[in-house]
């Protein structure tokens, strides 16, 4: 008897009900004013700007924009609180106080997913289940530092630096916001933080949260506005430490800044990271690993594994699964629990990214993109592939920050290195392969803070994460994390 074959046909799409998340539990006010001081006040000059949902384009509030003298009382707030009460406090108490903010972002969990969504673009089931969750247990976890710094920097005698200016991206609102706080509390300083222009209403819901914690007012003061107000933190003459997020350009900027200064400073910028598979990976996982570091959140990640290299030998097949695979992402709405990939965060970014898509056609690499529909309002990015690039082109070198992936094939151990290592960026790689001593080669000699194996963007608190050349320097995260902090 002659066996049935059976074929699995990949490319019939399955058919999704609609899933919405649930958006009438939300109260947005019409207004978002600063959080100075302990209270919700206007900005001196009365002014503000719109805060849009990506993916319709309505607005969603109005959010005040500081300027020179709000930074200067919000600076005042965070010195006197500093001074009198914070640096004062029991560190243990401290800890209390972030192990509450941790708390509450859990209670409000739902509250948080649905407005980063709604805000930034990102699909709900990641703002659900990586962004709130991860953003509590970073402060959960440094709120276990804060009484045993002794401990954690034995003989060496940990001071608080005093007051921290803190400037963070689109792309991870919230969890920026809490790996930029968590470790300035535990490590007692005091905080100025501003969102990024297009993200702002977690960080605002965040204050609300900080002060129904009962912190002591001018611990945290959240300041909105953009690149000038970011500015004003950075040039401000009582502030000792920035850490800032952002793109390489205004990272070096900010460097020139406080070249003259005794300011400290800490940057995580820009990263193209290199995604290796060599023969024996698991090829289907490793298909997954792909997708999750590019096209999940809409390639919106410093660390998106967007240069993928496959050995030669596998090339094909490897190339096929991820075709395959794109055909069955669902690109639209955020809000839809079964969407993969979510909305552009501004026009701004989709227009950068429709730029290097063209770039990369002119460059002559093979274009690829899966054949969704796209919904005709909001700002979307169809998944896209550039096969048979080389390193010389500029989709391969510069961060596109969207959902494009770069492929190239190699046959040796020492090529992949070398290709992978010729960046201006070593935030982070990846690498595929059953051989647990060629992870260790390859960590060894990849010029990059993060390497994962096996697996891909991966975070938890008590890992350090941070660049190499133009992906900044110094960590956040885990006891590294603290260091940046503190006078040792
Ligand atoms: P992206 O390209 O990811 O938007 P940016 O570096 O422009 O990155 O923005 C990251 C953060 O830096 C945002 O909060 C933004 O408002 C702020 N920013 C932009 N320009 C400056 C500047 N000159 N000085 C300080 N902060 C800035």
């Amino acid at each position: 008897m002659r066996e049935k074959k059976q074929s699995l046909d990949f490319t019939s799409k399955w058919c999704y009900e609609p899933a919405p998340e649930n958006s009438d539990h939300i109260q947005l006010k019409k207004k978002y004013e600063l959080f100075i001081d302990g209270k919700f006040v206007k900005p001196t000059k009365g002014k503000y700007f719109d805060t849009i949902n990506p993916a319709t384009e309505q607005k969603l509030a109005e959010i005040a924009e500081a300027d020179e003298s709000d930074v200067n009382k919000a600076v005042k707030a965070a010195r006197n609180s500093y001074e009198n009460v914070w640096s004062k406090m029991p560190a243990a108490e401290r800890g209390k106080y972030i192990f509450r903010i941790a708390r509450m972002i859990q209670e409000r969990a739902r509250e948080f997913a649905v407005i980063e969504t709604l805000d930034g673009g990102k699909p709900i089931r990641e703002s659900r289940d990586i962004d709130i969750p991860l953003a509590a247990n970073y402060f959960f976890y440094y709120a276990g530092w804060a009484d045993k710094l002794a401990y954690a920097f034995p003989n060496r005698n940990p001071k608080p630096l005093g007051v921290a200016g803190q400037i963070i991206p689109w792309n991870f609102p919230l969890l920026m916001a809490a790996w930029k706080i968590a470790p300035a509390l535990a490590t007692g300083n005091t905080v100025i933080l501003k969102p990024a222009e297009t993200t702002s209403l977690t960080a605002l819901k965040l204050a609300e949260i900080i002060a129904d914690s009962g912190l002591p007012p001018g611990v945290v003061n959240i300041i909105t506005g953009g690149g000038k107000t970011g500015a004003a933190i950075v040039n401000h003459k009582d502030i000792n430490k920035i850490a800032f997020t952002g793109s390489t350009d205004v990272g070096k900027l900010i460097q020139h800044s406080l070249a003259n200064t005794n300011k400290k400073l800490t940057l995580e910028l820009g990263g193209k990271a290199a995604n290796i598979i060599f023969d024996d990976a698991p090829l289907d996982q490793a298909v997954e690993g792909i997708v999750n570091g590019i096209f999940f959140n809409q390639g919106h990640v410093c660390c998106a594994g967007s240069r993928l290299f496959i050995q030669e030998n596998v090339a094909n097949i490897v190339i096929q699964k991820l075709k395959d695979r794109m055909e069955t992402l669902i690109v639209g709405d955020p809000m839809d629990k079964n969407t993969d990939i979510g909305a552009i965060n501004s026009k701004q970014q989709l227009e950068t990214i429709q730029k290097y898509i063209s770039i990369g056609k002119k460059e002559g690499a093979d274009f690829y993109q899966s054949s969704c529909a796209l919904p005709k309002k909001g700002y979307f990015c169809k998944p896209t592939l550039f096969l048979n690039t080389s390193q010389s082109h500029r989709i391969v070198q510069e961060e596109i920050f969207g959902p494009v992936l770069t492929i190239q094939t190699f046959r040796t151990v020492e090529e992949v290195i070398e290709k992978a290592n010729n960046i201006p960026y070593g935030l982070s790689a990846g690498v595929w392969t059953d051989k647990g001593s060629r992870i260790f080669n390859m960590t060894s000699k990849l010029r990059a803070g993060v390497v994962w194996a096996n697996t891909y963007n991966k975070f938890d608190p008590t890992s350090p994460f941070g660049g190499y050349k133009e992906s900044g320097f110094g960590r956040e995260g885990g006891l590294h994390g603290l260091q940046p902090y503190l006078s040792l």
